[in-house]
């Protein structure tokens, strides 16, 4: 099969489109769409925080397919799927307690073992959920990552209808989920981002108002600036560095105001399960910006930090 290949660690220059064997496992699928997320852009330009594995490495974390065989009867050919991009051994503390994505002996597909930019796929049947009948594949990408990333973000801080929720980097993959999201919650969703067609989505343009959650994926530059403006007993919860990973706080401030810093990443499968529901019931639909062949995928990098809405690529 055809693959997205990096060669070796470091740059956009070791990326190539290869022939690979076909991957074998429990279920094996034909992969459709993936999403492109900080995740990969990082793996491929060798910045990750992640020990990548294996050398040369396919990339791709967020993936959606057709079954095309399936050992198990979970599945059947023609199956239409997304991948929980975390594999895990369903033994451990985490693991048993529902927590899948911090495994003690687990990883992310795409980073530290190979991912599913090619155009087979195939993993453990745990692994694929089902997209519902009357949600399309363009819809169902998107929550692997983007979307699973933002509901577990949010669960995790505990947030609270009718609450004031910031967000940072709104019309990223993850900040579009966390708007939507944040809504369907019950909050009052404030964004920081040139985009203004997140007004379309419910979500107000942030002038300095104090909030009680910050939603901060983009790492150092945005960190320090924005904790300011939490109010007493507010929650800033992080999971991405795409701007850095070191910044300084004020702990005179946090403390005395009794506010939280919430490190959160990925989510658990039932989240996955329950996303794909909430996609279903609610109609949630992101803003999709370009779809790129996948023997394009370095224009695709390149476009990456210029993108106005997701990025898919086509296998
Ligand atoms: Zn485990």
């Amino acid at each position: 099969m055809k693959a997205i290949i990096v060669e070796e660690p470091g740059g956009l220059e070791n990326l190539h489109i290869g022939e690979v064997q076909d991957p074998s496992g429990e279920v094996l699928i034909k992969v459709k769409y993936a999403g492109l997320n900080p995740i990969d852009v990082n793996t491929i330009k060798g910045k990750t925080n992640y020990k990548i594995s294996p050398f040369p490495h396919i990339p791709g974390a967020e993936i959606a397919g057709i079954v095309k065989e399936s050992k198990t009867n979970k599945f059947k050919p023609g199956d239409r799927v997304i991948l929980y991009p975390r594999f895990f051994d369903n033994s451990c503390l985490y693991c048993i307690s529902g927590k899948q994505h911090i495994c003690e002996n687990g990883g992310i597909y795409g980073a530290t073992s190979n991912g599913g930019f090619s155009e087979l796929f195939a993993g453990p049947a745990l692994n694929f959920l089902k997209i519902p009948e009357d949600v399309d594949f363009e819809d169902a990408v998107g929550l692997p990552v983007g979307g699973l990333t933002s509901y577990h973000a949010l669960i995790e801080s505990n947030l609270k209808t009718g609450e004031k929720v910031l967000i940072v980097g709104a019309s990223g993959n993850t900040g579009q989920y966390a708007v939507i999201l944040s809504r369907i919650f019950g909050a009052e969703v404030y964004f920081v981002s040139r985009k203004k067609w997140l007004t379309e989505y419910g979500a107000i343009e942030w002038n300095g108002q104090n909030v009680d959650l910050i939603i901060n994926s983009l790492g150092t530059d945005f960190f320090k600036n924005y904790l300011s403006y939490l109010n007493k007993g507010g929650r800033i919860v992080t999971f991405g560095t795409y701007t850095g990973k070191l910044t300084e706080i004020d702990l005179a401030f946090l403390y005395t105001g009794e506010r939280k810093i919430i490190g959160s990443t990925g989510g658990t499968l039932k989240e996955l399960q329950d996303l794909l529901k909430l996609v279903k019931n609610y109609k949630i639909k992101t803003k999709v910006w370009k779809h790129f062949k996948y023997t394009d995928i370095r224009e695709a990098l390149q476009q990456y930090d210029s993108k106005d809405g997701r990025i898919i690529i086509d296998f």
